[in-house]
């Protein structure tokens, strides 16, 4: 036989042929390692064993007795039932099944047998139904499916708990040498008092006790958030190797200069964002900071600054954003920020095509990456909202500037929670926009209950007449995690059509991500100008839009955004010294859902929110998890601060410290836990 390893394709396994194949494939499960880091998702306590005399109807029992007969009884209506008599010393007990024919050839008269199951009335009498069953003996002595701690998996692919248990216990059995290779250093498992990894992979599946148990969860969780630690960390290394395409040099005088002719003064924040972005900039590596701030915040003037930097050493400089209406919107507080330099700014989207060659800046969306760019001239690379890029469009992009690195700056409004930063993001610098320019009027929100939902149009009506104020309305997507629609835009169009009789004095308008680019700009040009009182969309406007004389935003259906994602559309409102106003509609009569939506009344912080989102519906998708690993946290979590501090300066320490540790971890970690990609 071929010598069977951890990397070996589960079909070496036996009793794995191409059903069971496909079945464990479809749980992204394709060698030995990845089947025995499946683990189960609870432990069923059958561990105490009960003398027949002494059980009780309607409880579970582990009885250890011998089989006195077994057979198959047809009844009346054909049906197959399979009867055993089992005897203990202190009495006997029947024992049945159903339709399971070859019970009595592995239940022999005389057989040593360890039951499980439920004690019932069968014909009167109580009676051991369907239990699980186990020839004692059989498995070098070792029970898998009862009187122990007895592992039961997730459901799914139709692969059934008992099947997975004798699969994984046959692994663990035949690769016992295989199994006592550790990644882990000594001196780290002695101080994190950590168990080894054999046993912990053992203990997993099939613990002696709850304590064996908790060992093994505590050293497998710790590998896991060591090795996306380790990770991002290595990635960050890997960055700041990468050569810098342009060193440059700031020059104090004509930044402040810029800075004092903005029509406003920056916030301490912006100040504190700028001053440790010049600081990236002058070093010989390539920065890579993320700039994070609320909707607001005021995060175009940090660009801008850093994009003008590069100017004056001579060199371009590029601004991607996610959606037309965002270049757009980029474009013009560029020209107006810059309109005393002689900065020339050029626009690049599917829709305007301006001069590449002259330009000092290039702002435009996905559409410039299918531009010839002269990536030695750039100097300055700023992505607004990169998760919303798609996988092919990013490293289409970082193929832009694949051979010299020019500094970096992502912005986001997303709130990025305290934990997931530490984790997922580990790899970039962070700036933090954590105060509002000033005279911000916090957004008065209410969670608007069904009956009074005419009385909120009336309401809505009545305000923008008075103050000759506009207002948003927002349709989620239909489904939130797929990019829009038909299904969708039917569904606005629908409301839309609705809305224009309920607001028949007021002019509307419609916006969704199939409408042409040209058509949206006439839209949004529209709405800017106050000539449509009421701006009905799908969440095509989340990101960035900035139309001051806005002040009311109503969101439909809720409960079907994240907490963060509501706070970021709240955001298109309170852009200007009006009240502003949230109304938020939930055809949801959960109270969790409820009282979910009502944080929203109270909180004004994006990060609290996104902080409680993560609590009560873990990460999802919202921070572009997938791509930073997360999907393989299967025992970690990502609200578990002690252990992200802890392993992440563990991490810290091997990157420093121990080069060659890091190669051996990256090299047995790929056969012995997860992968470090
Ligand atoms: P975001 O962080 O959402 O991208 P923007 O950069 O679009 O925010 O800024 C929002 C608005 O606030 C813009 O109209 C901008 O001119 C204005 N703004 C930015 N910084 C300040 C400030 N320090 N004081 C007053 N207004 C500011
Ligand atoms: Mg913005």
């Amino acid at each position: 036989m071929k010598k069977i390893t951890l990397v070996s394709p589960v079909n070496q396994i036996p009793f794995v042929g191409p059903t069971y194949l496909t079945r464990l494939h479809k749980l992204n499960i394709f060698s030995i390692k990845d089947l025995l880091h499946h683990y189960p998702s609870r432990h069923d306590d059958l561990s105490i064993i009960t003398k027949i005399i002494s059980v009780k109807p309607n409880q579970v029992f582990t009885i250890k007795a011998e089989v006195v007969s077994c057979q198959n009884i047809f009844t009346k209506n054909n049906k197959k039932i399979q009867e055993a008599i089992i005897k203990d010393q202190s009495g006997s007990i029947k024992a049945i099944w159903f339709n399971q024919i070859y019970i009595p050839n592995t239940l022999k008269g005389g057989t040593n047998v360890s039951f499980s199951g439920k004690v019932g009335w069968f014909n009167r009498k109580l009676t051991l139904i369907s239990p699980q069953y186990e020839v004692i003996g059989f498995n070098n002595n070792k029970n898998l499916h009862t009187g122990r701690l007895v592992p039961i998996y997730p459901e799914t692919s139709k692969l059934s708990s008992k099947w997975l248990r004798s699969r994984i216990n046959w692994c663990l059995e035949n690769l016992k040498t295989e199994l006592k290779k550790d990644w882990l250093p000594e001196n780290i498992k002695k101080n994190q008092h950590l168990i080894n990894l054999g046993p912990a992979i053992n203990n997993i599946h099939f613990p002696d006790n709850n304590q064996s148990l908790e060992l093994a969860i505590k050293r497998l969780e710790f590998d896991e958030m060591l090795l996306l630690q380790l990770n991002a960390l290595q990635k960050k290394k890997q960055w700041q190797q990468k050569n810098l395409s342009h060193q440059l040099i700031i020059n104090q005088k004509k930044i402040l200069k810029l800075i004092s002719d903005l029509p406003f003064k920056l916030t301490k924040a912006q100040n504190t964002c700028i001053k440790e972005i010049l600081t990236d900039l002058k070093k010989h590596k390539p920065m890579n900071r993320l700039l994070q701030g609320d909707v607001g915040s005021g995060k175009t003037i940090v660009a801008a600054i850093t994009i003008y930097v590069s100017y004056l050493n001579g060199f371009n400089s590029i601004i991607m954003a996610p959606t037309t209406i965002l270049a757009n919107q980029h474009y013009n507080s560029l020209k107006e920020i810059f309109a005393k330099t002689q900065i020339k700014i050029s626009l690049i989207t599917s829709s305007s095509k301006q001069n590449i060659d002259k330009a000092d800046i290039l702002v435009g969306t996905h559409a410039l990456l299918f531009k010839k760019i002269n990536s030695q001239k750039i100097g300055v690379l700023v992505i607004d909202e990169q998760h919303r890029f798609g996988v092919k469009q990013r490293s289409a992009f970082l193929g832009v500037t694949k051979k010299s690195t020019p500094h970096t700056l992502t912005m986001t409004a997303t709130p990025i929670p305290r934990t997931i930063a530490l984790t997922a993001y580990a790899d970039l610098d962070m700036s933090l926009l954590d105060e509002m320019p000033k005279g911000r009027k916090p957004i008065k929100t209410w969670i608007v209950p069904v009956k009074k939902r005419l009385d909120a149009y009336n309401w809505i009506a009545k305000e923008i007449k008075k103050h000759h104020t506009q207002a948003f309305i927002v349709y989620p997507l239909i489904d939130p995690s797929e990019s829009e629609t038909l299904k969708d835009i039917k569904a606005a169009t629908n409301e839309f059509n609705q809305l224009k009789s309920i607001f028949s004095h007021l002019n509307l308008s419609l916006l969704h991500g199939k409408i042409k680019d040209k058509q949206k700009q006439i839209i949004i040009k529209k709405f800017q100008k106050n000539k449509t009182n009421i701006l009905v969309s799908t969440p095509v406007i989340e990101v960035g839009i900035d139309i001051p004389n806005a002040t009311i935003i109503l969101i439909e259906s809720a409960e079907r955004f994240g907490l963060a994602q509501l706070h970021q559309l709240r955001g298109r409102v309170g852009r200007s010294h009006h009240s502003s106003y949230c109304l938020i509609f939930s055809g949801s009569t959960k109270e969790d859902t409820l009282s979910r939506l009502k944080a929203m009344e109270t909180l004004n912080s994006g990060l609290k929110l996104a902080e409680l989102d993560l609590k009560l519906r873990g990460p999802g998708d919202l921070y572009g998890l997938k791509q930073h690993g997360f999907t393989n946290l299967k025992l970690a979590s990502l609200t578990n601060t002690q252990l992200i501090k802890k392993t992440k300066n563990i991490a810290i320490n091997i990157i420093d410290n121990y080069p060659s540790l890091l190669k051996k971890i990256s090299l047995e970690s790929k056969i012995e836990t997860i992968t470090l990609n």
